[in-house]
Protein backbone atom coordinates (compact mmCIF):
# COMPACT_ATOMS: atom_id res chain seq x y z
CA UNK A 1 0.00 0.00 0.00
CA UNK A 2 2.78 2.10 -0.25
CA UNK A 3 4.67 4.26 -3.70
CA UNK A 4 7.36 2.60 -3.33
CA UNK A 5 8.40 1.09 -6.48
CA UNK A 6 11.98 1.16 -7.53
CA UNK A 7 12.33 4.18 -10.29
CA UNK A 8 15.28 3.45 -11.66
CA UNK A 9 14.57 -0.06 -12.68
CA UNK A 10 12.10 0.62 -15.57
CA UNK A 11 12.45 -2.48 -17.61
CA UNK A 12 12.78 -5.05 -15.18
CA UNK A 13 10.18 -7.79 -15.44
CA UNK A 14 8.41 -7.77 -12.11
CA UNK A 15 7.83 -11.38 -12.27
CA UNK A 16 12.05 -12.24 -12.66
CA UNK A 17 12.60 -10.54 -8.77
CA UNK A 18 10.37 -12.04 -6.92
CA UNK A 19 10.23 -14.52 -4.03
CA UNK A 20 11.11 -17.45 -6.18
CA UNK A 21 14.56 -17.16 -7.54
CA UNK A 22 14.60 -20.81 -8.17
CA UNK A 23 15.92 -20.46 -11.76
CA UNK A 24 18.86 -18.92 -10.88
CA UNK A 25 20.79 -21.98 -9.22
CA UNK A 26 19.99 -23.88 -11.81
CA UNK A 27 21.31 -21.30 -14.54
CA UNK A 28 25.12 -21.25 -15.22
CA UNK A 29 26.83 -17.94 -15.65
CA UNK A 30 30.41 -19.63 -16.54
CA UNK A 31 31.29 -23.31 -17.52
CA UNK A 32 34.90 -24.03 -17.57
CA UNK A 33 36.50 -27.31 -18.21
CA UNK A 34 40.08 -27.28 -16.79
CA UNK A 35 41.66 -30.33 -18.30
CA UNK A 36 45.38 -29.65 -16.61
CA UNK A 37 43.19 -29.54 -13.26
CA UNK A 38 40.98 -32.48 -14.43
CA UNK A 39 38.04 -30.52 -13.23
CA UNK A 40 34.56 -28.86 -14.26
CA UNK A 41 33.98 -25.80 -12.70
CA UNK A 42 30.64 -23.96 -12.81
CA UNK A 43 28.96 -20.56 -11.59
CA UNK A 44 26.13 -19.87 -11.40
CA UNK A 45 23.44 -17.08 -11.91
CA UNK A 46 22.58 -17.14 -7.76
CA UNK A 47 26.49 -16.61 -7.16
CA UNK A 48 27.11 -20.33 -5.78
CA UNK A 49 30.16 -22.28 -7.42
CA UNK A 50 30.37 -25.76 -8.49
CA UNK A 51 33.28 -27.90 -9.16
CA UNK A 52 33.52 -31.81 -10.39
CA UNK A 53 36.70 -33.48 -10.97
CA UNK A 54 36.45 -35.64 -13.97
CA UNK A 55 36.22 -38.73 -12.44
CA UNK A 56 33.31 -37.53 -10.15
CA UNK A 57 31.35 -36.56 -13.19
CA UNK A 58 32.32 -39.44 -15.46
CA UNK A 59 30.54 -41.37 -12.73
CA UNK A 60 27.26 -39.44 -12.97
CA UNK A 61 26.65 -39.84 -16.74
CA UNK A 62 23.08 -40.17 -17.50
CA UNK A 63 23.36 -41.34 -20.55
CA UNK A 64 21.61 -44.96 -21.36
CA UNK A 65 24.54 -46.72 -21.72
CA UNK A 66 26.12 -45.79 -18.51
CA UNK A 67 22.95 -45.98 -16.34
CA UNK A 68 20.98 -48.42 -17.86
CA UNK A 69 17.16 -47.74 -19.23
CA UNK A 70 14.07 -49.92 -18.60
CA UNK A 71 15.43 -51.32 -15.46
CA UNK A 72 18.63 -52.66 -17.30
CA UNK A 73 21.92 -52.45 -15.29
CA UNK A 74 23.88 -49.49 -17.31
CA UNK A 75 27.85 -49.62 -17.66
CA UNK A 76 28.64 -47.68 -14.74
CA UNK A 77 26.80 -50.21 -12.68
CA UNK A 78 29.18 -52.83 -13.19
CA UNK A 79 31.29 -50.92 -11.55
CA UNK A 80 34.13 -50.56 -14.10
CA UNK A 81 37.90 -49.56 -13.27
CA UNK A 82 38.21 -46.35 -15.25
CA UNK A 83 40.66 -46.13 -17.33
CA UNK A 84 42.53 -42.32 -17.60
CA UNK A 85 41.19 -42.03 -21.11
CA UNK A 86 37.62 -42.67 -19.71
CA UNK A 87 38.36 -39.85 -17.47
CA UNK A 88 40.16 -37.35 -19.63
CA UNK A 89 37.81 -34.96 -21.03
CA UNK A 90 38.52 -33.58 -24.76
CA UNK A 91 36.18 -31.42 -25.01
CA UNK A 92 32.81 -30.01 -24.15
CA UNK A 93 29.66 -29.18 -26.00
CA UNK A 94 26.67 -27.27 -24.67
CA UNK A 95 23.40 -28.55 -25.38
CA UNK A 96 20.40 -25.90 -26.29
CA UNK A 97 20.18 -24.11 -23.00
CA UNK A 98 19.56 -26.63 -20.21
CA UNK A 99 22.78 -29.27 -20.32
CA UNK A 100 26.70 -29.81 -21.51
CA UNK A 101 27.41 -32.88 -23.13
CA UNK A 102 31.25 -33.54 -22.87
CA UNK A 103 33.15 -35.69 -25.15
CA UNK A 104 35.66 -38.24 -23.04
CA UNK A 105 39.08 -39.70 -24.20
CA UNK A 106 37.76 -42.76 -24.96
CA UNK A 107 35.65 -41.21 -27.53
CA UNK A 108 32.26 -41.56 -25.21
CA UNK A 109 29.95 -38.34 -25.69
CA UNK A 110 26.08 -39.10 -25.15
CA UNK A 111 25.63 -38.09 -21.93
CA UNK A 112 24.26 -35.13 -21.28
CA UNK A 113 24.35 -33.45 -18.01
CA UNK A 114 21.71 -31.43 -17.27
CA UNK A 115 22.31 -28.21 -15.45
CA UNK A 116 19.65 -29.25 -13.25
CA UNK A 117 21.35 -32.61 -12.28
CA UNK A 118 24.81 -30.60 -12.09
CA UNK A 119 23.20 -28.60 -9.74
CA UNK A 120 21.17 -31.57 -7.37
CA UNK A 121 24.65 -33.27 -6.98
CA UNK A 122 27.21 -29.95 -6.45
CA UNK A 123 29.66 -31.79 -4.46
CA UNK A 124 30.73 -29.08 -2.13
CA UNK A 125 30.40 -29.79 1.78
CA UNK A 126 27.16 -27.28 1.94
CA UNK A 127 25.23 -28.82 -1.11
CA UNK A 128 26.57 -32.42 0.32
CA UNK A 129 25.19 -31.27 4.00
CA UNK A 130 21.77 -30.14 2.52
CA UNK A 131 21.10 -33.61 0.68
CA UNK A 132 21.82 -34.95 4.10
CA UNK A 133 19.40 -32.97 5.37
CA UNK A 134 16.51 -33.02 3.19
CA UNK A 135 17.39 -36.27 1.23
CA UNK A 136 17.41 -39.56 2.63
CA UNK A 137 14.01 -39.00 4.14
CA UNK A 138 11.19 -39.50 1.09
CA UNK A 139 12.52 -40.35 -2.13
CA UNK A 140 12.90 -44.11 -3.22
CA UNK A 141 14.09 -44.90 -6.36
CA UNK A 142 15.88 -42.28 -8.30
CA UNK A 143 16.26 -40.82 -11.62
CA UNK A 144 16.86 -42.90 -13.99
ZN1 LIG B 1 27.55 -42.35 -20.55
ZN1 LIG C 1 27.32 -26.66 -3.88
Amino acid sequence: MSADRPANSPAVNPGLDGPRAAGTSTRPTRIHADRAGRRLEIDWADTHSTVYDFVTLRWLCPCAYCRGEAGMPGWLDSKPTLTADQTSMTGIQLVGQYAVAPTWGDGHQTGYYTFDALREHCPCPECTRRREQTGSAGRSGHLG
